[in-house]
């Protein structure tokens, strides 16, 4: 296996999104890299972290805690749940990270919300739609944002702050595409309805789909393999 170099596969994920974004005819600053550390070991991230990386990925709450604990020097870190969460497991996600993206349950939000410290800021969600309508994914149906959206506008401890979404993989340019344009729409539905929430993310492309992704509007792109190399 080829060694890693965490600042060589940095500055590409950056120029990556850098030139997405001017393609695109969009801000420098308009998008921000998430580096997704699953499986990945407490060393990488500190390496990244030097090399000026801040926000950070995880999906397995075990995990993530473990290398919180050993990085907890780092005060500036922004941690980012972005798997499936068990209602069981809300309180860990509540007290350690400073947003979710996979919000899909009234249960689960309502959990984070009461369980969120109050001397913490506001737990940043996003609610995670299955855009592609698999069966086996995570996420809301279209037909149900609305309603699960208002639910999570009205809780105190949460600050909402937009969608995210995993597309089935598709090849074209034009077909990956088509469901990040109607995520777009869906947010600026809500941005129309709840004009005084802080609905400015858009947590979509992944290493396949970045510049589709860009060029819909994205404002957060979520990158694991291409920073920290493949996964066993
Ligand atoms: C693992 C994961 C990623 C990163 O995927 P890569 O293919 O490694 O870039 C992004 N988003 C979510 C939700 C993930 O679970």
């Amino acid at each position: 296996m080829t060694e890693v170099v965490l600042s060589e596969t940095l500055a590409a994920a950056r120029a990556r999104l850098a030139k997405a974004l001017r393609d695109a005819g969009r801000d420098e600053q308009a998008a921000t890299l998430l580096a997704v550390s699953k499986t990945k070991p407490a060393s990488m991230i500190r390496e990244a972290y030097r090399h000026g990386q801040r926000d950070f990925g995880e999906n397995y709450l075990q995990e993530a805690l473990d290398k919180q604990a050993e990085l907890a020097d780092l005060t500036d870190i922004v941690w980012h749940f972005i798997g499936p969460l068990q209602s069981n497991k809300t309180r860990a996600v509540a007290e350690h990270f400073d947003w979710i993206h996979s919000i899909d349950r009234e249960k689960i939000a309502r959990r984070l919300s009461e369980q969120r410290p109050a001397h913490l800021p506001k737990l940043n969600v996003c609610l995670q739609v299955n855009v592609s309508g698999e069966a086996s994914k995570s996420g809301i149906a279209y037909d149900q944002l609305d309603t699960l959206a208002a639910e999570v506008v009205g809780m105190p401890q949460l600050a909402l702050r937009g969608l995210m979404a995993i597309p089935a993989p598709a090849v074209t340019l034009v077909e990956q595409r088509a469901p990040l344009a109607r995520l777009r729409q869906a947010l600026e539905a809500l941005q129309a309805r709840y004009p005084q929430a802080p609905l400015d993310t858009l947590s979509m492309g992944m290493s396949d789909d970045l510049e589709a992704a860009i060029a819909e509007g994205a404002t957060l792109v979520r990158l694991g393999t291409a920073i920290f190399g493949t996964r066993q």
